[in-house]
C-alpha cells in the first residue's frame, strides 16, 4: 500500500494548468475548443531572446550557473528595478528562479514556519493557498465587502499574532483590477508598523491599460535596506510572452535573498543557463514587443467587455490590466464549477471556475488568445446561457440542440 505524506495527500494540482491540459486533450480528439481559460499570451517571444538562446545552445557550453542566477541576469534585474521601480538595488538584492512561481514559493519557505499565517485578498491567484500549505502555514483570506477591492481596515482586522506576511497581486489575477494607490501605500506602511513581510506579486505590472500607472511599492516604504521586509516578485513570463522559458525573480533584502538562495541551491539549483541567457536578451533588448502586446490586450479587453455586457444578467468589471476578466455569472448559475463544466461539455468553451480563486459565482475569462476566439467564445456562451433565443447552434461544423445540453 502506498502511503503519502501530509503534503503528498493534501496539495491539489493547479486548476489553471489543468484547464490547459483539458483543452489540449479535447483538441487532440478533433473537438472545436475555444480556450478562454488560459494564462499566457500567444505572441512570440522577443526575437533577440530566441537568437540568444539558440546561439548559446549551438555553442554547447551550457553549464550550471550560480544558484541565484548568472551575474548578467542579476545585473539586468537590477537595471529593470531602477527603470520600472525607480529603486537602486544591487545584485545582492536579487534572486532569479524557475518562474515567478518558484520565486514566491522560495520566499514563503524562507519566511513561514508551520502555523504562521499569510494574508491575501480574494479573489486570489490559485497557487497562493497551496504554496502557504506547502510551508505548513495557514492562509487568511480577506474578502471585499463588495466588488473586488478590500479596505485597509479589512487587512488590519485579519492580522493576528501569528501573521507573518501579506501577499498582494496588482494588477490582479483573476479580476484584472489594480489596487488603488492609497491601498498599496497603506499596506506598505501597515506592514512596516506591524513588522510583517509584504510580498508584492507584480508579474502583470507592465500590462496595464487606459493609463493605469505602474506603481512602485518602494515609493511608499520608509527605506529599503537590510531590515526591509518588502519582497517584489516579477518575471518575463507575461510581459514578454515567455511563459515556457520559466524565468522569474525576487527583489528583497540581502538577508532574505541569501536564505532563498540557500533553499534554491538544494531544490533546483539556478534556472537553466540557456533560459537565463534568453531572459537577459529580453530584458536588455528592444522593448517594443511589450507595448505591442499591451495594446493588443487592451483592444481584446474592450471587445470582451462589450460582448460580455451584451449578455443580460452578467456583471462585468472592466479590467485595468492583465489578460483576465472575472465575470459574475451568478444570475445564471451559482456554482462556478457546475457552470464551467457545462460550458466545456455543451459548447466546448474552456473557462476557470471562480471558486478556485476564492469567489463563487464567477468565471475567469481570459482575453490572451485571438480576437476570433473571444468573439466565437462569447457567441457560444451567449447561446449556452439561453441569451440568444435560438434552439440550435453550430459548433465546429456540428449542429447542437439545446435539449441535448443538460446543465
Ligand atoms: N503570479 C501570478 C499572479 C500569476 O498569474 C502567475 C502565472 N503563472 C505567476 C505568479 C507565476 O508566473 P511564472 O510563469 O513566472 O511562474
Ligand atoms: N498564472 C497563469 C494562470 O493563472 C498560468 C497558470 C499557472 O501557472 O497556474 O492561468
Amino acid at each position: 500500500m502506498i502511503t503519502l505524506s501530509r503534503i503528498g495527500q493534501s496539495i491539489h494540482s493547479s486548476p489553471t494548468l489543468k484547464i490547459n491540459e483539458k483543452a489540449a486533450q479535447l483538441r487532440a480528439q478533433g473537438e472545436s475548443v475555444i480556450h478562454l481559460g488560459g494564462g499566457e499570451p500567444k505572441s512570440c517571444a522577443p526575437f533577440g531572446a530566441i537568437v540568444a538562446a539558440s546561439n548559446l545552445l549551438n555553442s554547447g557550453e551550457i553549464r550550471y550557473t550560480p544558484s541565484a542566477g548568472t551575474p548578467a541576469l542579476r545585473k539586468a534585474i537590477v537595471d529593470y528595478t531602477q527603470t520600472f521601480y525607480r529603486q537602486e538595488i544591487t545584485p545582492k538584492n536579487v534572486i532569479a528562479s524557475n518562474g515567478a512561481k518558484q520565486a514566491i514559493m522560495t520566499a514563503l519557505l524562507a519566511i513561514i514556519d508551520p502555523g504562521d499565517e499569510v494574508i491575501f485578498p480574494a479573489p486570489y491567484w490559485v497557487s497562493y493557498p497551496e504554496m502557504v500549505s506547502l510551508c505548513g502555514g495557514v492562509s487568511r483570506v480577506v474578502n471585499p465587502e463588495s466588488g473586488y477591492i478590500p479596505t485597509i481596515k479589512a487587512f488590519e482586522a485579519a492580522i493576528s499574532p501569528k501573521t507573518k506576511a501579506i501577499i498582494l497581486n496588482s494588477p490582479n489575477n483573476p479580476s484584472g483590477l489594480t489596487y488603488p494607490e492609497s491601498l498599496v501605500s497603506d499596506l506598505v506602511q501597515l506592514c512596516e508598523r506591524r513588522d510583517l513581510w509584504l510580498i508584492m506579486d507584480d508579474i502583470y505590472h507592465r500590462l496595464t491599460f487606459d493609463g493605469y500607472p505602474m506603481l512602485s511599492c518602494f515609493d511608499y516604504a520608509q527605506s529599503f535596506d537590510e531590515r526591509s521586509k518588502l519582497v517584489v516578485i516579477n518575471g518575463i513570463s507575461k510581459q514578454y510572452a515567455m511563459t515556457g522559458f520559466r524565468i522569474g525573480w525576487a527583489v528583497a533584502s540581502p538577508v532574505l535573498i541569501q536564505a532563498m538562495n540557500n533553499i534554491q541551491s538544494h531544490f533546483s539549483s539556478g534556472p537553466s543557463a540557456l533560459l537565463q541567457h534568453a531572459a537577459v536578451a529580453a530584458l536588455t533588448g528592444p522593448q517594443s514587443s511589450v507595448e505591442s502586446l499591451r495594446l493588443t490586450l487592451q483592444n481584446q479587453r474592450d471587445v470582451l467587455v462589450d460582448l460580455a455586457r451584451s449578455i443580460p444578467g452578467l456583471k462585468v468589471e472592466k479590467p485595468h490590466g492583465t489578460f483576465y476578466s472575472f465575470i459574475d455569472f451568478s444570475a445564471y448559475e451559482k456554482s462556478s464549477h457546475k457552470l464551467a463544466e457545462y460550458l466545456i461539455n455543451s459548447v466546448r468553451v474552456a473557462t476557470v471556475p471562480g471558486l478556485d480563486f476564492g469567489m463563487e459565482g464567477h468565471l475567469r475569462i481570459s482575453y490572451c488568445g485571438s480576437m476570433k476566439d473571444i468573439v466565437e467564445g462569447f457567441r457560444r456562451i451567449s447561446w449556452a446561457l439561453g441569451a440568444d433565443g435560438s434552439d440550435e447552434i453550430e459548433i465546429g461544423g456540428k449542429r447542437v440542440r439545446r435539449a441535448e445540453c443538460i446543465k
